[in-house]
């Protein structure tokens, strides 16, 4: 059982309570036992609060005591041995949400961006749900794929849904954030195969992920091969439009409690090489189908990595991607890069 320890620095750190969850995954994903969380005595009541109610949501309880003196941010103790909680250089996170998305918890783009750059995240992309910027929150049931003209009468309107605003937004933001910060879109289908993209809204953007949240035009009691047809016929029509990734490969099969279907891997992956588009591992709440991987890289189809962040704190949560690359016998090197 190892205890996490923080140094005054880290718990003075402006990220200070974002680094102690981010020490709580590292400890765990590396198969620490992690038994409470040390303080350094003499905190400040309000801050000590914060700390102990970030240990709390991950179970954990903390006393304060003596910590080794450090006075790197971003080095936490674990079980008495030094961590450094910064991603090794050269990764790219090309997938993550913001507070426009309805099914984010929590993030802002903004701290998201301080917290990713300042952990060494070398890109970070942002690429909101093209969905939720144009319909309602209660459109989030996808109804809205089926319905053709409903979509057409929101691009129609002043302002698509709230398109136009976040554009506006995300242009004021490009000169505060840099190169190192971009800005996507994550779209999926609608209408027969059409991309959900208005003909206003295809330009300006630094890359488009295509997602397959739902499959279109399922009966209900549709069977397993059904399902399977379907879905590839919409993975075929989503690599005919200009996207670079392709967002969680497979996702929709446990998402809808079905099986995935193991022998598209191969068909899949030679899709993605044919069309240029990359496939995108991403460990937010799914399992992963990390043999898919391998295929895609014996058909020549490239990599991304997202972490799918729709809260601050998981973002630049990238150490399940770099398990995955050792796994693949791949570096951050041989990702999609800018
Ligand atoms: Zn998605
Ligand atoms: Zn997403």
């Amino acid at each position: 059982m190892d205890r996490i320890v923080l140094t005054d620095a880290l718990v003075g750190s402006p990220f200070g309570v974002l680094l102690l969850d981010k020490a709580v995954k590292a400890a765990r994903l590396a198969g620490a036992e992690v038994a409470g969380v040390t303080l350094p005595r003499g905190m400040a009541p309000a801050a000590r609060c914060r700390f102990v109610g970030e240990a709390a949501r991950h179970g954990l309880g903390c006393v304060e005591g003596a910590v080794p003196a450090c006075g790197d941010a971003f080095t936490v103790f674990v079980g008495g041995r030094a961590v450094d909680l910064r991603v090794p250089g050269g990764l790219h996170d090309w997938h993550a949400h913001t507070q426009f998305a309805y099914c984010g918890r929590g993030i802002d783009l903004m701290d998201a961006a301080a917290l990713s750059l300042a952990l060494g995240v070398e890109t970070q992309g942002f690429s909101e749900h093209a969905f939720a910027l144009y319909f309602p929150s209660d459109a989030l049931k996808f109804r809205w794929q089926g319905d053709p003209g409903f979509v057409e009468g929101v691009w129609a309107s002043e302002g698509r849904g709230r398109m136009a605003a976040y554009r506006a937004w995300v242009e004021g933001l490009r000169a505060l954030l840099g190169p190192r910060v971009r800005f996507g879109l994550e779209v999926d289908l609608f209408g027969g195969g059409r991309f959900c993209l208005a003909p206003e809204d295809r330009e300006g953007w630094d890359y488009l992920i295509g997602a397959i949240h739902e499959v279109e035009g399922l009966a209900p009691g549709a069977t397993q091969a059904e399902v399977v047809r379907a879905w590839m016929r919409d993975v075929e029509r989503l690599l005919q439009q200009p996207i670079q990734v392709l967002a969680h490969p497979f996702r929709y099969f446990p998402w809808a409690g079905r099986p995935v279907p193991r022998e598209l891997y191969r068909p899949v992956a030679r899709m993605l090489a044919q069309t240029g588009v990359a496939a995108e591992i991403n460990h937010h709440k799914n399992p992963f189908e990390l043999e898919f991987f391998r295929v895609c890289l014996e058909e020549g189809a490239g990599i991304s990595l997202g972490t799918d962040a729709h809260v601050t704190r998981d973002i630049a949560d990238l150490r399940p991607h770099l398990r995955t690359l050792a796994e693949l016998g791949l570096s951050p090197g041989d990702c999609l890069s800018p």
